[in-house]
Order: C-alpha cells, then sequence, then structure tokens
C-alpha cells in the first residue's frame, strides 16, 4: 500500500541513521522523516566526537552501559561504512586532592562498566605522553579505548548505506502529527501522510515533544548548549590523546582534542537554555572556555583558530537515555540521547532492532549478510601541498581538478558526494561529505566553484543553500588571545 511502511523513524541524526542502517538488513519497508534539509543537522554535527571510553558513565545507567557496547563497534563499522575513527585513548587530568579522588572514583566506575584498558598515570607519565600539559598535573585516568570519529561523516555513512539498500530518506520532513488509526499509527509531516506499524522517536532535542503528540509525557528535555573552536588541520599534531579535565558538580571540564583530521578541538562548556535553536556563540563566552582549556595545556593558543560552533544537548530530565517500548503499542522511544551518544547510537540501534524482531515488526531473517560502502574522502587521501598544486589550476571538468585548496578536494570528490544515495542541495551538506570549505580559508575560496557544481545536479529553479557566515571580526579577536 503506498505511504504504508513496517517502521518510519523521526530525526536523522546518529541514532535515526544508525537504526535505519540495522534495519536496512531485513526485508521491511522503512522511512526515515527529517525535518531538516540533510541527515546530521542536529546535535549530530556539533560535539567532540568523542568516543567515549566508557568510564564516565554511571554504573547501572543507560548510558553507562551503551557507550561501552557503543565504543566497542566502533573499529569494525568504521572500516565497513568508510568513516575515520582512531582509538587514540584519553587523559583525565587531576590538579588536586579532590581531582585524585574523583579520577579513583571514574576508575571503579569504568571497571564496573567493564572497561579494561583503564590506569592511573603518575605526573612525570602524563608529561610522557603530552609534553604540553600543564606541569602542575598530579596524575591522571589514562583509558587506551576512548576513540575520535567524525559524528556527522559516520552519520551519512549508516544513512546513505541505508538509502542504498532499500531505506527511504525524506529530509525536509517535519513530522507534526502522530494518531492511533486502527492497528497502525498514523503520521503526518508538513507535506503528506503515512501510515506504519511502529513509530521510533530520535527527534533529538524536540523527542519531548514528538512523544507528546501521541500522549507519550513522561518526560522533558533539558537543552544544554555547548560551544567549540577548532583549530586548522596541522594543529592537532601536537597531542596524541584526548585530554579532558576532571568533573565538578559546576561541569565536565573542557576537552582538549585532535581529530581524525588533524584539526583541534576545544570545549565545550554547558549553558542550560530555553531556546532549542539557541547556537550563537559570542567573545566572551569562547574567551572564557579557552582560559579554562590553557588549565590543561598552558602553551594553547588559537592564532590558527578558524571556526566556532554550538552544539545542543538534549538532556532528559531523568538524565539517562530513555529507550525502547511505551504505554502506546508501535511507539519507541530513542530519546534524551545526550552525551555519550554518538558513541552509543550503534548499540541502542541494535537493541531497538531486536525489540522491533520481539514484537514481530520485523522478520528477523537478515536479507544480505554485510554491506560495504566506499569512502568519501579519507585522512590517509592528504599529501604534501607541493604535489597537489599544480592540480589548482587543471580546467573544470578534469577530473583531478583541485576545487579546495586547503583540503585538497578533487572534482571528483565532489561529483561522488553528489551522486551518492541521499540527494542534497547545500553547500554544507557538501562540506560535511568531502570537506570542501572545512580548510583555514572556511570556504572563502571554493565556495563558488562548489556551488556550482551542486547547481549543475539540481532541477530548474532549484536553489543552491548557502550556508551563514562566519563572524570575521569574532575569529579575529580570538586569534589574538
Ligand atoms: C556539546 C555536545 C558535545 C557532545 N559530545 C559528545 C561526545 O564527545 N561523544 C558522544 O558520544 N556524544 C556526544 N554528544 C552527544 C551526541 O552529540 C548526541 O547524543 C547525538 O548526536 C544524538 O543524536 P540524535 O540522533 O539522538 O539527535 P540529533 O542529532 O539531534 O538528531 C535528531 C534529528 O531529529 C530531527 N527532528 C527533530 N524534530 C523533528 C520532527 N518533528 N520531525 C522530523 N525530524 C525531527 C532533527 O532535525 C535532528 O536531525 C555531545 C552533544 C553535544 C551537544
Amino acid at each position: 500500500m503506498k505511504n504504508h511502511y513496517s517502521v518510519i523513524i523521526i530525526g536523522a541524526g546518529i541514532l535515526g541513521s544508525a537504526l535505519a542502517y540495522q534495519l536496512s538488513h531485513y526485508e521491511k519497508s522503512i522511512l526515515v522523516l527529517e525535518k531538516a534539509e540533510d541527515v546530521s543537522c542536529g546535535a549530530t554535527k556539533a560535539n567532540s566526537g568523542i568516543i567515549h571510553g566508557g568510564y564516565t558513565a554511571k554504573h547501572t545507567t543507560l548510558k553507562g552501559l551503551y557507550s561501552i557496547r557503543g565504543n566497542r563497534m566502533y573499529h569494525s563499522l568504521s572500516e565497513k561504512l568508510g568513516f575515520p575513527f582512531q582509538r587514540i585513548g584519553s587523559l583525565v587530568l587531576g590538579f588536586n586532592e579532590r581531582d585524585d579522588t574523583e579520577i579513583h572514583y571514574l576508575l571503579e566506575n569504568g571497571k564496573a562498566n567493564g572497561v579494561t584498558g583503564l590506569k592511573i598515570l603518575t605526573s612525570q607519565q602524563v608529561r610522557n605522553k603530552e609534553p604540553l600539559v600543564n606541569e602542575q598535573v598530579t596524575g591522571a585516568l589514562y583509558c587506551d579505548e576512548t576513540g575520535i570519529a567524525s559524528p556527522y561523516e559516520a552519520a551519512i555513512a549508516f544513512a546513505e548505506t541505508a538509502a542504498s539498500h532499500g531505506v527511504t530518506i525524506e529530509c525536509n520532513s517535519e513530522v507534526i502529527g502522530i494518531e492511533k488509526e486502527g492497528d497502525c499509527l498514523k503520521v503526518s509531516t508538513v507535506n503528506a501522510v503515512y501510515y506504519t506499524q511502529a513509530v521510533v522517536n530520535a527527534a533529538g532535542l524536540y523527542s519531548d515533544a514528538v512523544a507528546a503528540m501521541i500522549g507519550e509525557k513522561t518526560f522533558t528535555i533539558l537543552p544544554k548548549r555547548g560551544e567549540y573552536l577548532v583549530l586548522k588541520r596541522g594543529a592537532g599534531t601536537d597531542f596524541t590523546t584526548v585530554i579532558f579535565q576532571t568533573p565538578t558538580e559546576k561541569g565536565k571540564g573542557v576537552l582538549i582534542s585532535p581529530t581524525t583530521w588533524n584539526n583541534l578541538l576545544i570545549g565545550p562548556n554547558a549553558q542550560e537554555t530555553q531556546d532549542r535553536e539557541d547556537v550563537g556563540n559570542s567573545f566572551e563566552v569562547l574567551k572564557s572556555m579557552y582560559e579554562q582549556a590553557k588549565l590543561s595545556v598552558p602553551s594553547l593558543n588559537l592564532s590558527s583558530v578558524i571556526r566556532y560552533f554550538t552544539g545542543i544537548r538534549a538532556t532528559s530530565d531523568s538524565k539517562d537515555f530513555i529507550i525502547g517500548r511505551t504505554q502506546t503499542p508501535g511507539f519507541y522511544q530513542a530519546a534524551g540521547i545526550d552525551s555519550p551518544g554518538f558513541t552509543s547510537a550503534p548499540a541502542i540501534a541494535e537493541d531497538i532492532c531486536t525489540m522491533l524482531i520481539e514484537d514481530g515488526i520485523i522478520s528477523g531473517n537478515k536479507r544480505i549478510p554485510d554491506f560495504k560502502r566506499n569512502p568519501i574522502l579519507l585522512p590517509s587521501d592528504l599529501q604534501p601541498f607541493s604535489q597537489i598544486q599544480e592540480d589548482i589550476t587543471l580546467a573544470e571538468g578534469n577530473p583531478e581538478r583541485i576545487v579546495c585548496r586547503c583540503e585538497q578536494v578533487r572534482e571528483k570528490t565532489i561529483e561522488d558526494a553528489l551522486s551518492r544515495s541521499i540527494a542534497i542541495n547545500s553547500i554544507d551538506a557538501v562540506k560535511r561529505r568531502a570537506r570542501a570549505g572545512m580548510g583555514a580559508c572556511q570556504g572563502k575560496f571554493c565556495r563558488p566553484r562548489v556551488q556550482q557544481y551542486i547547481q549543475k545536479e539540481l532541477k530548474t529553479g532549484e536553489k543552491v543553500l548557502m550556508p551563514k557566515q562566519k563572524d570575521e571580526q569574532l575569529l579575529a579577536k580570538l586569534r589574538k588571545l
């Protein structure tokens, strides 16, 4: 029947995308409804990208359970689905007796969660590992299971693979109503009406509002902002691990971490907000976050900062994830997924898939044993600038032509990103897939070129969506700090 699906997933962040990927292995019709113009536009595009070791989330919580399981799935997923992931380890730095007590608590909590690679390091051992760490450090908790990955690249890999294997992904499709109709659930979007046996709520910051549409008013999202600074590619070279501060009652501290593309990430802070779209940044807040980060690495400087951004955590009032069946038959939650939600997503998706099989919605017979996805671009593709310099002047139409100088993105890579299973129409969507515009000039050089490539792929009359401009004066002030 037209517009009838076995399962409808609401939201295409890392959760919705990981679940779509899981479900694409089964012979059923699956639909993902996403209100934004692309997948991974919510918290999934704006977080620290840490695959947490699993020692922070309290033992006995869902966060504790899923973070360790999710962590251990990333290596094979990244190999199969072609997104960058590195298990680089992490340090939680201590500077006083209180921190040392907390570090010992984290060690025991981690062991209880099943984390194996935990060690307490002395001040000297910390500085041997990370020579730029503050010499006042008294010790640290080291975890060799912590990893880094790019959250939006992972979500795109999940969603794209699902779409290549029969899942329908509808972007620009905000869900505005869910009703019971006979044996089905009726899901209304701004554009259409669909019928389904099961709905999975993976709507992030709006998961409480989506649940309330069907009368499930069991939790509230209390949004919490986190701001970041990004230093240009190369700045990550000075560090080999993720450097955390010891959590206190005031917050988890600010981290310093290399990214999989060798940028350096500094952040986040934690600010409660009533406004779920409040992603603005101010010089004062970024400056104070930078000063906090300097406690870990006093020599840190912002001369190569290229970008700032904000992500908003979908923290539930229970402070834990909300996962699984509800009072409404056929309505499932993957809600209140704040940190470590990126880490946990593949394991949560696996369990929701199992519930759908147990409830007779998914058959349980896998149709294809496994999928492999070709990466669009990997860090190992990067070459010394001298080797690619001449390719910048190649003529348009030459697949080897360098379109984005900073990140060495070739015409063939942009064409690849544009020809995959999810249709895209924005400069940011190309940037998340092919990295054009991620570099030091933040797209000043390549944006008009990328715009042309996208325009060629669009239907007549359809316009390329342009990104919001960053405040150059704010960046200039930050570089002088
Ligand atoms: C500052 C910060 C730092 C973090 N750091 C880490 C970290 O280092 N490691 C880690 O593991 N986790 C981290 N997290 C948590 C992680 O980012 C989230 O847990 C994860 O991205 C949540 O994914 P999601 O799919 O649930 O939500 P989202 O990515 O927000 O996706 C929800 C989607 O639902 C869509 N949607 C909403 N309402 C509707 C509707 N009515 N109809 C259709 N679609 C709708 C939205 O547009 C959105 O795309 C961090 C989060 C933040 C904010």
